[in-house]
């Protein structure tokens, strides 16, 4: 039927992709050099390659696929809503069923009174959004000098100008000239990478506090907003110590300052509640949302807010921002039904009682490996550090990543689609993994861990040997 499924040898797909495709995150020689993986079809937590060889998706996707590959539900409601009506906006006092329907459901879904959606179409848009709405908010409020926002190293918020800079990742910042005036930030919560000999508590709360010395800093009269993640995806799953996010909670409500949490990824059942700040007991003044919200089958974020925030917004005017696509019906149509599956499969209840436990048990014995420093996860989110000698933390002794980025290719020949930020490995697989794809996930992840410790062996980087 189309030309996608009779696809061209995968030899001459990759060399037109070479030529003509640009890749995020992505060095275009090497890509040369080696040839993309052509993803042709994926099934539950299956994906097949163009050479027909399936891989386990230990990342659901880039951490979205919440239900799994395949659900047709997902693909009726689209052409449903496409025939009835594909396109409108949502600007100048216009609506339609779809987003009314769908910020009551999310309205409905999320804790508090986080009852009002802002839409966009991918959560770096949804975080552009947050940097100018808290600006509005207190500009609406007579404070137009409170427009700091501030935001942690190694955070991942997007890659948009706006959003990059609210990240902390220094990569990012060094292309492109960010990040953008009047972003500051503080330390991350990682206390197996940088808490020294300091005790987990102790550590978190040193670090929670930076926020309040950055605010005295700067002066509570110019910050706007703290932004976080409730657990830090992209930079390497990093579970904070217990210590941290009560203390973060109490210095943002000392102060006069918003807490955004960023829940693009915790969100939608990816920790064993609905939401990270259910898991973590977090009380947000805003939520950005994308990725599981629609499982990742077509783009959809948003920005929410409580009745207070909202409040205020609404009484301040135009709000000078929007997106032809914030709404967008058909997105909001799939991201009904994803709700819908999530809700009614019991997926949310699925990671707690079920698969979460069962991970954290598997996962946690991959610390048994001599190459393994720490292995931790919370809900269906996972990472370990690979170390050269684990009771010392140490790092290796070639650049970061090294030995990570061994793991990953060997993951992958193994079947499973595990990543690697530097030297930590991590997993974010479909909430509708079982306990037995747990199991195969798991010793695939330790076979790939054993392969580079062979290779880092042989390199002579093995502390002790
Ligand atoms: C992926 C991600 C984003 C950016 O979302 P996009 O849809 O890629 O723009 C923002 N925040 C977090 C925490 C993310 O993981």
């Amino acid at each position: 039927m189309n030309m996608i499924a009779n696809h061209l040898p995968t030899a001459e797909l990759q060399a037109l992709d070479a030529a003509h495709h640009l890749h995020p995150f992505t060095a275009g020689d090497e890509l040369k050099a080696k040839g993309a993986r052509v993803i042709t079809q994926a099934r539950g937590i299956t994906l097949t390659d163009s050479d027909g060889k399936e891989m386990m998706d230990g990342m659901a996707g880039l951490w979205c696929v919440n239900i799994g590959y395949g659900r047709d539900e997902l693909a009726e409601a689209a052409a449903a809503q496409m025939k009835q009506l594909p396109y409108y906006n949502t600007f100048f006092q216009t609506t339609h069923v779809p987003a009314i329907s769908l910020a009551k459901q999310l309205a409905d879904l999320a804790p508090g009174t986080l009852n009002h959606t802002f839409f966009a179409s991918s959560g770096s848009e949804a975080n552009d959004t947050n940097i100018r709405l808290v600006r509005h908010y207190w500009a609406a409020q007579g404070k137009p000098e409170k427009q700091v926002i501030i935001s942690r190293g190694n955070s991942y918020h997007g890659s948009s100008m706006g959003s990059a800079s609210l990240g902390g990742m220094e990569p990012m910042h060094a292309q492109g000239g960010l990040p953008i005036a009047g972003i500051e930030h503080i330390g991350q919560p990682d206390w197996y990478g940088e808490g020294g000999d300091m005790d987990p508590d102790e550590f978190g709360l040193l670090r929670a506090r930076e926020l309040e010395h950055k605010i005295a800093e700067l002066g509570e009269d110019k910050v706007a907003a703290f932004i976080a993640e409730p657990i830090q995806g992209a930079g390497g799953v990093i579970i904070p110590p217990a210590s941290y996010w009560p203390e973060i909670q109490r210095i943002c409500d000392a102060h006069e300052i918003l807490l955004i949490a960023d829940e693009v990824i915790c969100g939608f059942g990816r920790t064993g509640n609905w939401f990270g700040i259910e898991t973590l007991d977090i009380r947000p003044d805003m939520m950005t949302i994308a990725k599981g919200v629609t499982s990742g089958y077509v783009p959809l974020g948003g920005s929410m807010v409580t009745d207070a925030v909202a409040e205020v917004l609404n009484g301040a005017g135009d709000f000078n921002h929007g997106y032809t696509y914030s709404g967008h019906p058909v997105s909001c149509a799939v991201a009904l039904e994803n709700l819908r599956i999530i809700a009614e499969e019991g997926l949310v209840a699925h990671v707690r009682d079920t698969a979460a436990p069962h991970l954290a048990k598997k996962w946690g014995a991959l610390a048994d490996h001599p190459m393994v420093g720490e292995a931790r996860s919370i809900g269906l989110m996972a990472s370990l550090a690979l170390s050269p000698d684990k009771t010392a933390r140490a790092v290796f002794d070639v650049p970061a990543g090294t030995v990570g980025l061994r793991c990953r290719e060997a993951s992958f020949d193994l079947g499973l689609v595990m990543r690697h930020v530097g030297d930590r490995m991590v997993i974010s697989p479909p909430l509708v993994i079982s306990e037995a794809e747990i199991d195969t996930l798991v010793e695939r992840a330790w076979q790939a861990i054993d392969r580079a410790y062979g290779w880092a062996r042989s390199e002579g980087l093995i502390k002790g040997d």
